[in-house]
């Protein structure tokens, strides 16, 4: 018996990562909650509760790796629904920092619960399934970013403190030099709040 040829292992690849894809989509759509948030208002509320200052709406595009009127929109329904506020950054009129709301806060601690079907799926791959999984994403997320198919995230591939491979034959080859500490494929981060450009 022969198979029948079916898409090259590189589609499969690809299809399994839509597949991947979809179903986070899914759950974020199932975790609407009482303010009935899209997957990207999610996000917005939960990056802004993981930031120690208010925002430039720059800031979210880029650590989300979105675009500046998807972010835009985003943020004006998140304004009307009260779980964000805006106000011009007193060294620079033209900015705009958008910080949580009280209501905005409640809101950041509900959506901290991960969905049992997705916590449950990543505590069942092994340690070093895990790694392999993130580091590839994260490789692979690179090599889109370099050909401009998606917008470059503040992830440890693109930070100046990223020393890739600083210790060889180590567990924990990588080392960041923000907080000087090795560590190694399952830490890498695809986003981070201490992020710098190179
Ligand atoms: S600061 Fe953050 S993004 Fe940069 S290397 Fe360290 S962990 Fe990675």
């Amino acid at each position: 018996m022969e198979h029948v040829p079916g898409p090259p292992p590189a589609t499969q690849l690809w299809l399994g990562l839509a597949r991947l894809g979809q179903a986070v989509r899914m759950e974020a759509w199932r975790n609407a909650g009482p303010h009935n948030l899209s997957p990207l208002q999610a996000d917005i509320v939960a990056l802004l509760a993981d930031s120690a200052r208010p925002l430039r709406q720059g800031e979210i595009v880029a650590a989300l790796a979105s675009t500046p009127p998807t972010v835009s929109d985003a943020v004006k329904v998140l304004r009307r629904k009260e779980l964000v506020e805006s106000a011009r950054d007193a060294g620079d009129a033209r900015v705009l920092l958008v910080r949580l709301s009280p209501a905005g806060e409640a809101e950041a601690g509900r959506l901290t619960v991960t969905s049992p079907a997705l916590s449950e799926a990543v505590a069942a791959l092994s340690a070093d399934d895990f790694a392999a999984m993130l580091r590839g994403a994260t490789t692979l997320m690179r090599q889109l970013q370099e050909r401009r198919a998606i917008p470059v995230s503040r992830m440890c591939l693109t930070c100046r403190f990223f020393v890739p491979e600083a210790h060889p034959g180590s567990t924990r080859p990588h080392h960041c030099r923000f907080v000087d500490a090795s560590f190694g494929d399952a830490e890498l981060r695809v986003t981070c709040p201490d992020h710098e450009t190179v």
